[in-house]
């Protein structure tokens, strides 16, 4: 007919496909949390949508998710009576991928492919929510049967994954009276997920937290049993929740694969009421340092997902995963006033300051597991020293360095602080983009002789901090590597050694003849207790910024 129509796939989509397709991943059990997930965040786009216009609802209110399998065809249908697509709204969500980025995603899909990180490579699909496409993984043919809740049209989207696509109308009696229904034809390799015990096990493993009931019709035919029951687990009372609950739930909204390295969960009373869940991964997610630094913590309004896209906490705690549900914002808030609402701001503040509670007590009672997560997010928390200046004692509290005393393991300031020299006036640091070369800095002679700890910061972000003037129980932090080292009052750990700070007649004579020689080319040449064993070393001066923040400056363009 002349509304059948068949069209390519975007390029991204052709080579996303024939990724999913040509390639091995370790586990195609995936393929089914992302489409439950698809028909869930359909149900939860209804459920808002039906706060303003309640008729989308219709006479069928109770919103679910439907596995129907044929273990004799080989067929696996997912159906949800939620939102639904028009057909533009087919061809640009199943024709296309809308996200930024997809390019450099595939290239590090393709990266992992070959390795034995092919387990990465599923673990990218679902965070970056290409999740659709994954069907494709174990179905030979994928059908797309949806009509969009209050439309008279319903639409068949079909393919076979191999650089097209069709669409073509349904007549109503043949459609769902809402929603949409994806019909697997199972590869023959992968029947065995029209098979009940795979099904009930992946459905546990993987969307038992899924905030919609999900229903389980074993064959044609038979009655539909519940899978799961679609509670929001955030709501039960915190001794009721197991460990596994957790870790799956986290896996859920986070996307991941990984386990939970911290669970934050709590309600606030009084003057606000709320609800967080939150998780620090155990693994970096692969966005962690993208240009937009967006959050991902999803907000509810009294179980009604709303957005995942207000901040609910500062750029620095990105990392973090999970839900926040409000009980005070009104449930009809546009989403667009929602980040200049003051409760948001008091909701923001509350999940915030729990979160670096929690990392703080972690680092108090598990050096380890704090240690973990800070050698995953440190770099990104650091941002905090110089972004939110009203916490910036909490997060140098937090923070762990690598120093000259730490051997394999890291200190914190507290350590460091512990072990001040008489007469040490400064926190000495030392910065650069390569660890290893730092550590072996000339200009750590004549502290390590004094045995002064130096700390050694190697990550981009710390010429940044550093440079905003920050102290440590009235400390400042000081460059070893800019301006005069002022050692002289701190005695050498050799006593045998000759005394500092006064300079030899030839090394006066030597300095004269530098001076000479190098004219224009330095500001000054100075006699220094910073060496021991090297003869000269170049520094900054004490007003202009730091060595390594130069070269980083010469190095970004600015
Ligand atoms: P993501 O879910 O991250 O957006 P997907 O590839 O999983 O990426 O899905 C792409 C888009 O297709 C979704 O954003 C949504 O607009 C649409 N979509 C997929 N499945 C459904 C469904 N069951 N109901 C309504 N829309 C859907
Ligand atoms: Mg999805």
């Amino acid at each position: 007919t002349e509304t059948f129509e068949s069209r390519p796939f975007e390029a991204d989509v052709s080579r996303l496909l024939h990724m999913m397709v040509h390639s091995v991943y370790s586990d195609r059990d995936v393929f089914l949390r992302e489409l439950i997930s698809n028909a869930a965040d359909a149900c939860e786009k209804l459920r808002y949508e039906a706060i303003t216009q309640p008729e989308l609802l219709g006479d069928d209110p109770a919103l679910a998710i439907t596995l129907s399998a044929d273990p004799e065809a080989g067929i696996l249908t997912i159906a949800d009576n939620g939102i639904g697509m028009s057909r533009d709204e087919l061809i640009e969500a199943l024709g296309t991928i809308a996200r930024s980025g997809t390019r450099s995603f595939m290239d590090r899909i393709a990266e992992a492919e070959g390795k034995e990180g092919a387990k990465e490579g599923t673990q990218l699909i679902g965070q970056f929510g290409v999740g659709f496409y994954s069907a494709f993984m174990v179905a030979a043919k994928v059908d797309v049967v949806s009509r969009r809740a209050g439309s008279e049209e319903a639409w068949l989207w079909s393919s076979d994954g191999k650089g097209a696509f069709t669409v073509a109308p349904v007549a109503l009696e043949e459609a769902p009276a809402r929603g949409t229904t994806v019909t697997l034809h199972l590869a023959d390799d992968a029947r065995t997920y029209a098979e009940r015990w795979t099904l009930e096990r992946i459905v546990k493993e993987q969307s038992g937290h899924v905030p919609v009931p999900i229903r389980f019709i074993e064959k044609p035919g038979a009655e539909a049993s519940a899978l799961s029951d679609g509670a929001a687990l955030w709501t039960r009372a915190r001794s009721e929740i197991s460990a596994q609950d957790y870790t799956d739930f986290y896996r859920s909204v986070a996307g991941q694969y990984d386990e939970p390295a911290l669970t934050v969960h709590f309600r606030a009373e009084g003057r606000h009421e709320y609800t967080a869940l939150v998780f620090v991964p155990g693994a970096r997610p692969f966005d962690l340092f993208d240009a937009d630094r967006k959050g991902r913590i999803k907000l509810y309004v009294k179980r009604v997902f709303i957005t995942d896209d207000a901040e609910l906490l500062p750029r620095y705690l990105r990392f973090v995963r999970g839900v926040v549900d409000s009980a005070d914002l009104p449930l009809n808030v546009s989403r667009e006033m929602i980040q200049d609402s003051p409760l948001l701001g008091a909701i923001k503040k509350g999940v915030t300051n729990r979160v670096i509670s929690e990392l703080a007590k972690l680092a108090d009672t598990d050096a380890e597991a704090f240690g973990k997560v800070w050698e995953n997010f440190g770099a990104v928390i650091k941002e905090g020293l110089y972004e939110d200046f009203e916490r910036r004692e909490q997060l140098l509290n937090l923070a762990r360095f690598k120093t000259t005393a730490s051997g394999e393991g890291t200190r914190s300031l507290k350590e460091y602080a512990a072990g001040l020299k008489e007469n040490q006036t400064a926190i000495y640091y030392i910065a650069g983009d390569d660890a290893a070369r730092i550590a072996h800095s000339p200009h750590l002679e004549g502290f390590r002789a004094r045995g002064i700890e130096v700390l050694l910061l190697a990550d981009p972000v710390d010429a940044f901090w550093v440079a905003n003037g920050l102290d440590y129980e009235g400390k400042p932090f000081k460059s070893i590597t800019q301006g005069a080292a002022d050692l002289g009052l701190i005695p050498l750990l050799d006593t045998e050694a000759p005394p500092a700070g006064t300079a030899s007649e030839e090394v006066t004579a030597l300095i004269g003849a530098l001076k000479a020689e190098l004219g224009e080319e330095v500001a000054d040449v100075r006699p220094s207790d910073r060496l021991t064993d090297s003869a000269v070393c170049l520094v900054a001066s004490e007003s202009g910024p730091d060595r390594q923040f130069e070269r980083f400056l010469a190095a970004s363009g600015r």
